[in-house]
């Protein structure tokens, strides 16, 4: 499906990353990767990942560096000549402020979780935007929760960022579209990544879904990879600026 098609990802930390299972499904389909990894200590196990992958590229990327960013643009139009996908899947927030009441949020805590997973995704797109164009157009693909639309205990500050982070995908959906570039989310439910064991209290999340949710059963990497290569094709051509739940029909629940 995707033949002859190049991909973007940041946000693989390790075999755990819902990036990395995205990764191998845009990469069985046929897309050519780049993944980026956060600093020099993600640096071996992420370049073992992708080495396990046909030519993917490897890329060193903090989000929060607008310098660093570019030089990514840079490398996957050097190397890859444009680009047709770009995934978002990074987040961050301090540890201390994933638990107990929001109310005590700090003003650097709050900053933070904004830059890092809100913020970024303007800031990871804007230097591709030649790269899609030199395709006729691209996808982009954001990772985001259910905390962004309803409350979850302790996700706390990150939900916040969350909501920023759908907002921002409309508001990029609508500036993008006349150059067919396509914005779209994937709120997925809890899976037991790095980023989620920061959640204070994230068992009892993935026993609470298991139990109510409409299929009894926690979702996969696998299945947000699969929804990932969907929104990446052309099978979703005409959608744009939607938020997709892949959480087993649990955000439908009231009760
Ligand atoms: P993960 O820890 O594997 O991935 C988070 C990634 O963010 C890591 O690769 C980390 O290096 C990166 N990151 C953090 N700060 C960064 C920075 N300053 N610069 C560059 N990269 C940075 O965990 P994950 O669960 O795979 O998270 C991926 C995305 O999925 C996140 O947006 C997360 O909020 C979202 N998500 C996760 C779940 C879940 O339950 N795991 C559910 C819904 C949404």
């Amino acid at each position: 499906m995707l033949e002859g098609k190049t991909a973007l990802i940041y946000g693989v930390a390790n075999d755990r990353s819902l990036a990395w299972a995205i990764a191998q499904t845009l990469a069985g389909a046929g897309a050519r990767l780049a993944l980026t990894y956060q600093g020099g200590r993600m640096q071996r196990p992420v370049t073992e990942l992708a080495a396990t992958l046909p030519d993917a590229l490897c890329l060193d990327c903090d989000v929060t560096d607008d310098e660093q960013i570019q030089s990514v643009a840079d490398a996957v139009e050097r190397e890859l000549g444009g680009l047709d996908i770009l995934v978002h899947s990074v987040a961050f927030a301090r540890k201390d402020e994933l638990a107990g009441r929001f109310v005590d949020t700090s003003r650097g805590g709050y900053q933070l979780a904004q830059e890092v997973s809100a913020y970024s995704l303007v800031a990871v797109t804007r230097p591709v935007l030649p790269l899609f164009e030199k395709r006729g157009g691209g996808s982009v693909i954001a990772l985001t929760y259910l905390g962004a639309e309803r409350v979850v205990p302790n996700y706390n500050v990150m939900g916040i960022a969350k909501a920023a982070l759908e907002a921002a995908v409309r508001y990029l959906a609508a500036d993008l579209g006349p150059s067919n570039v396509r914005v779209n989310g994937i709120s997925a439910g809890p899976v037991k990544t790095l980023a989620a064991r920061g959640i204070s209290g994230f068992n009892q999340i993935l026993s609470h879904v298991e139990e109510l949710a409409p299929l009894r059963r926690n979702i996969t990497a696998e299945d947000v990879g699969n929804t990932a290569l969907f929104l990446a094709s052309d099978l979703s051509r005409s959608m744009t600026g939607e938020v997709l739940h892949v959480d087993s029909g649990y955000h439908i629940m009231a009760l």
